[in-house]
């Protein structure tokens, strides 16, 4: 069975897995699976990068990914860059 592509992306949050609200696109220009964007997470209460799912693989390789820890770092770098600006922007 043939799945359409969906319009909307899916954003799964890097630090929590969560999915994100999802965006609507309506330009031609694909991303690439995998992209990541940086938005604000309800869940975390932080601007996190988040990964853009295309398609119920890409979900469910997302998840088996994030269950194995490979976006603990990034998450937490991503994270520390935002926390690191707004002193910045403090002093
Ligand atoms: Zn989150």
């Amino acid at each position: 069975m043939r799945r359409r592509n969906h319009e909307s992306r899916d954003f799964f949050c890097l630090n929590c897995g969560k999915q994100n609200m999802p965006i609507h696109r309506n330009t031609g220009r694909m991303k690439e699976a995998g992209h990541r964007k940086k938005l604000y997470c309800p869940w975390c209460k932080e601007e996190v990068n988040h990964i853009e799912c295309r398609t119920q693989e890409d979900i469910n390789q997302f998840k088996e990914d994030f269950k194995a820890g490979l976006f603990v770092e990034e998450a937490a770098a991503s994270i520390q860059y935002i926390k690191e600006s707004r002193v910045d922007f403090n002093v």
